[in-house]
């Protein structure tokens, strides 16, 4: 490249808005070449085209028509990430209203271009503090710009524009929002860095802003009607320039997009309260229901496995059948008897219960009163606190007997001990107290096992239940290793006895099995209902980050014109929604457990485990980054000048 070749170079550029009948030609056939070193001003009426042609000339656009070369390069050669990085490393913009980033120190404001540039934080920090200092600003590097007067704000941005060592500088009406001091010292500003080597192209509509400037060019309806031509010597550009398409490291882009994350967060810190309530409330929910689901789960089991695994259980009625067992009217005292005589059978204990009055004296209780057999506490695994239990030969001679629960008792008798030989008054008639049962408090599932009655079952039908049914026959096996081969004999021996299979007979494992498909199906929906939450969370995230990027266009479009790429956007606003959800699901998490635990301390079974945990935070993170997802491809799809120019 020769002394004479331009630095820039407009050939018949055109740049038409719009189609047809209503199209704009905000240029109209521009052609200007620009040498390294120059200090040019544009001039022109509002609307005549010069923030259109300030705006290809630093790449932020493209012509529509004619061509425009940087450094002997043809633009309309290279893609997004090319331009993005030609403008990082070529221009430094100054506009007429500052675009500084509200929520960034001064310092920050002006790191922004170096972050693009790939630089780490220390040399950042020590170049912008160079540059502030350098204009006069170098108490106020922690300030953000509200705290900035508009001629400081302006030298922030000047600032900004250097940082990467730009060689061009493009200023559009800078002096425009400035008060007369504050321009005199921009402008002095702009020709020091003039004499210090910059090529400096200045848009301005005021004719004595314009004289400062070695050439004029002055704009009409989108034309050039009077160039005074090249004026200062010509200098060569940079020869060791290269379209580099490097940008920051992974790391620092992911750590400042972080650091931007929190600052944005911050800043509206009502909404994202109330973003982060829907992601904390789906998660909290998550885990807690799920412990709650397997709390209860274990708790079932827990119950079932107490019960042992020794026995059978036969209830009335063919198998799938919903009537209550108590209505139906097919186990016999017989069956009993001959199931009870089965190899391996230790005792068949029948069952028929309703609920009645017990008196004594003047004392009324009622209880739940239970027929079954002498063998009884076989099957249950429970002994007697105080007396015998009933015998076979009650039970033959249907004797009025009866062995108390300890709750029972002690709400018929002062004294539960010498409750034994007295009578209790029953559906009328006086059953003699014959024992007392242990003690076993309350089952896991909140019933009092010691709120009983229980009668000789010959006795119950005779007197209270009025049926000569039983409601289930439990059958306790003795060597539980061949529980199968006795639950087949009694199932034939049923069949045998009935002709018809109108029984079911189930072990424990059986049982087991249904009690688990029913938990796993509850478990399911409040895991279902906790997802929803989740979901209802993670819209709500789309929503603000919608907002956010809507209300953040005019940031956008600053980090595009200082050399963000689209991915850099796009990153930023993704890890946003991942912070928003990661935040949400460490609170949800939290406030899970703490759910979980007050509830644990209120009695309920609940079973923290980590997976649910897990599995929410996890879930927050993947909301954040679906719904993030969206509105960060919105803003990284952004026009870079549609961007800068929004309100
Ligand atoms: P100046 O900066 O000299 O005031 P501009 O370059 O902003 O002028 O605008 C030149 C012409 O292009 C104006 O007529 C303006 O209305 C039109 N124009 C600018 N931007 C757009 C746009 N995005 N869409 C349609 N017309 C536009
Ligand atoms: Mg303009």
């Amino acid at each position: 490249m020769t002394p004479s070749s331009p630095l820039l170079k407009l050939e018949q550029v055109q740049r038409i808005y719009g189609s047809g009948e209503t199209a704009v030609h905000a240029l109209d056939g521009v052609s200007i070449e620009v040498h390294a070193g120059e200090f040019v001003a544009i001039v022109g009426q509002s609307g005549s085209g010069k923030s259109t042609l300030m705006n290809i000339l630093g790449c932020l656009d493209r012509p529509t028509g004619g061509s425009y070369e940087v450094r002997g390069q043809d633009v309309s050669a290279l893609d997004a990430d090319e331009l993005a990085a030609l403008r990082r490393q070529t221009f430094g913009f100054i506009f007429q209203r500052y675009n500084l980033l509200a929520s960034l120190s001064a310092s920050e404001n002006v790191e922004i271009p170096a972050v693009y540039a790939g630089l780490n934080l220390e040399e950042r920090r020590e170049k912008s503090a160079e540059l502030l200092g350098r204009l006069g600003l170098g108490e106020r590097l922690g300030h953000t710009p509200g705290q900035l007067s508009g001629g400081q704000q302006q030298r922030v941005a000047v600032a900004r524009a250097l940082v990467n060592d730009a060689e061009v500088i493009l200023a559009d009406e800078p002096t425009g929002a400035l008060d007369s001091g504050s321009s005199a010292e921009l402008l002095n500003l702009l020709e020091d860095l003039h004499a210090s080597g910059r090529t400096i192209i200045l848009i301005t509509h005021d004719a004595k802003v314009a004289e400062r400037a070695d050439r004029m060019i002055e704009l009409r309806d989108g034309r050039v009607v009077s160039d005074s031509g090249r004026a200062s010597a010509a200098k060569a550009p940079d020869e060791a320039y290269r379209y580099s398409r490097k940008g920051p490291s992974p790391i620092v882009q992911v750590l400042e997009s972080v650091k931007m994350a929190f600052r944005s967060l911050r800043a509206n810190l009502f909404r994202t309260a109330l973003t982060l309530l829907g992601v904390i409330i789906g998660v909290a929910a998550v885990v807690a229901m799920l412990a709650i689901g397997q709390g209860s789960q274990q708790e079932v089991m827990a119950r079932f496995e107490s019960m042992g695994a020794n026995l059978l259980f036969v209830r009335p009625g063919a198998p799938g059948t919903r009537m209550r067992g108590d209505a139906i009217a097919t186990l016999t005292l017989q069956d009993v008897e001959a199931l009870g005589e089965l190899d391996n059978v230790l005792a068949a204990v029948p069952s028929r219960s309703s609920s009645a009055t017990l008196r004594v004296g003047s004392n009324d209780y009622r209880s739940s009163v239970e027929g079954t057999s002498q063998d009884w506490p076989i099957a249950q695994k429970r002994g007697l606190k105080y007396g015998t239990f009933f015998t076979a030969d009650d039970m033959d001679r249907r004797v009025g007997a009866v062995v108390l629960g300890t709750t029972t008792a002690g709400n018929l008798f002062d004294d539960i001990e010498s409750a034994v030989g007295q009578y209790v008054f029953l559906g009328g008639a006086p059953f003699e107290v014959a024992g007392i049962l242990e003690e076993r408090g309350a089952s896991s599932w909140g019933q009092d096992q010691d709120d009983v009655a229980l009668v000789p079952i010959t006795t119950g039908m005779m007197r209270l239940f009025g049926q000569n049914y039983l409601s289930s026959i439990t059958i306790a096996v003795d060597d539980t290793d061949i529980v199968d081969e006795t639950q087949a004999e009694a199932t034939s021996l049923l069949l045998a006895r009935h002709g018809t299979e109108d029984f079911q007979l189930r072990n424990t494992a059986t049982i087991l099995e249904s009690v688990q498909e029913t938990q796993n199906s509850f478990s399911i929906l409040l895991g279902s209902v906790a997802s929803i939450s989740l979901l209802v969370g993670g819209i709500g995230v789309m929503n603000i980050m919608l907002v956010s990027v809507s209300e953040r266009t005019r940031e956008i479009g600053v980090r595009m014109a200082t050399g963000a790429r689209r991915s850099d956007i796009l990153i930023q606003f993704v890890v946003e929604a991942l912070v928003v959800g990661g935040l949400g699901g460490v609170a949800g998490v939290l406030i899970g457990f703490a759910v979980c635990f007050i509830l644990a301390q209120s009695g309920m079974t609940i079973a923290v485990t980590t997976l649910p945990a897990v599995l929410a935070f996890t879930s927050a993170l993947v909301t954040g980054l679906v719904f993030g997802l969206l509105p960060a491809r919105k803003a990284s799809r952004l026009d870079p000048v549609a961007a800068l120019s929004s309100e």
